[in-house]
């Protein structure tokens, strides 16, 4: 994990110190993205103890700090995504697609999303840590388990002891820092999807908006234009853009950050710099070109720059396309997704095939189950390998590059977590030597009872 640059080969030797536990529980969920809040509210429900370790100041990583604002309809998902759903709901902060229809996407405000995916976790018990990256991990002499993680904070470091570990990181930080195995990107030149950086605009004329988009589509038609003109450099084919519940405030998920890795210091810095820059262009495009747009100013844009795709942990399975393809049933199911083998194209515009190329520019071609069918996440793609106590609950669990595009849908993540957060606590409460023995069938029966889909 050391950036390359320019410190000339020099190096320092950091003395050795003794670092204080600042606390211990069943289970460790390390980041409280969409994964590891599943997860740990699923684990304290099912009775073990559950910490958050989160670098960032919220939960719900790309859905907040990543500003997603747009969940897509599934089909597939239900229990704690569902409550959540519900809940911002309730309060004001998230828009239906579709009214009266539980499976429908929608719109929600990031601001209500942090309050309520707070007040969630702590109703169900769970303690969280913010503003502590975890930067290491400790682990048993014969190096088959986890036993403590230390955290990064103002405070200095310290360490986190656990029962069970679960990496919800996104990137696999702890997999990775662990040793386990992971693969990057496509086969071949390991090419990973482009970032995007999410960002609103207020002040707009919605109505004239909506009127206008009628007509062109993602405003493609005013776009290439645009773009045949030299007016816009960003290498994407339109521009998405969503009404939000505030009025007059729109979200666009319309920039396109190639060639960047997300484990990477100065790519991620030099994609959040060009993620403005793309910003700034498409807000100018928007006030020069599309009715309804003229006074629109750029209210927000992401704290965090969207990370679609990094490290990918090896567990004891790896989901393929084929899986997504043929709706493929596991017995040891413990989510099901319905999302599409959905890869943004690593070269530049459009949606791109496994094997490279662009196979459509909009929603053709999709590769996935059929409305209303669902391939199912095996136990076995989050066992991370060669560990006896490290679960993934994450976008970085176990599957091939083409497949990792399906899987990763924000609330099929949380569906994950809501599994492995119900296998985690029952590992704990059987003091099983590994994760491997737990009874899935039982956590399966758990989580039915629980609302989820499984
Ligand atoms: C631009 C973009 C658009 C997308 N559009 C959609 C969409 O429209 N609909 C949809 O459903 N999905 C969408 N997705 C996919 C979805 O948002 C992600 O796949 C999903 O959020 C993954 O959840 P996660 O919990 O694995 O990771 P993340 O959401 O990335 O959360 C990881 C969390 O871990 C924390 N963390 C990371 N490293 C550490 C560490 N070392 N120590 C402590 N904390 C750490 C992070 O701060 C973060 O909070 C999109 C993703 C991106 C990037």
């Amino acid at each position: 994990m050391n950036p390359t640059g320019n410190g000339a080969g020099a190096s320092f030797i950091e003395p050795a110190r003794e670092l204080a536990v600042i606390d211990e529980a069943d289970v460790i969920v390390v980041g409280g993205g969409p994964g590891g809040f599943g997860a740990a509210i699923s684990a304290a429900r099912n009775g073990a103890s559950a910490v958050v370790l989160e670098r960032f100041g919220a939960l719900g990583g790309t859905w907040t700090y990543g500003i997603l604002s747009a969940i897509m309809t599934n089909t597939s998902v239900r229990g704690i995504f569902t409550e959540f759903q519900r809940e911002m709901e309730r309060r004001g902060g998230w828009r239906w697609w579709t009214e009266g229809d539980p499976s429908s996407g929608g719109n929600y405000d990031s601001e209500v999303a942090k309050v309520v995916l707070d007040e969630m976790a702590s109703h169900a018990g769970v303690r969280i840590y913010y503003f502590a990256q975890v930067t290491h991990v400790f682990k048993s002499e014969d190096g088959r388990r986890i036993t403590g993680v230390v955290i990064q904070s103002k405070e200095g470091r310290h360490v986190v002891t656990g029962k069970i570990f679960v990496d919800s990181s996104g990137d696999g930080d702890v997999g990775a820092l662990a040793g386990v195995p992971y693969e990057l990107g496509r086969n071949g030149d390991h090419a990973l999807q482009p970032m995007s950086m999410i960002f609103k605009l207020d002040n707009i004329d919605t109505a004239r908006a909506e009127a206008y988009l009628q007509t062109d589509l993602n405003c493609l038609r005013a776009w290439q234009e645009a773009k045949s003109l030299g007016e816009v450099t960003v290498p994407r084919e339109d521009v998405l853009l969503q009404p939000m519940p505030k009025p007059g405030q729109w979200q666009f998920n319309a920039t396109r950050l190639l060639g960047y890795d997300g484990t990477k210091l100065r790519d991620v810095s030099a994609a959040t710099t060009e993620g403005r820059r793309q910003v700034a262009q498409i807000a100018a495009f928007m006030r020069n070109r599309i009715p309804g747009f003229e006074k629109a100013i750029v209210a927000e844009t992401a704290p965090h720059v969207g990370v679609r795709e990094t490290r990918r942990i090896r567990c004891d399975y790896t989901m393929t396309s084929d899986d997504i393809r043929q709706a493929r049933k596991h017995p040891d199911a413990i989510a099901r997704g319905n999302w599409w083998i959905d890869i943004h194209n690593p070269e530049g515009e459009g949606i791109a095939a496994e094997e490279g190329g662009v196979i459509t520019q909009h929603d053709g071609n999709k590769l996935g189950p059929a409305y209303g069918d669902w391939y199912e996440i095996p136990y076995r793609s989050v066992t991370a390998r060669g560990l006896d106590n490290l679960l993934i609950a994450s976008r970085c669990l176990d599957s091939t590059h083409a497949a990792h595009a399906a899987v990763r849908a924000s609330q099929q993540v949380c569906a994950i977590g809501e599994g492995v957060g119900a296998a985690a606590a029952q590992a704990v409460a059987r003091k099983l030597a590994t994760v491997r023995e737990v009874d899935i069938r039982e956590v399966q029966e758990r989580l039915r009872q629980a609302g989820a889909l499984i």
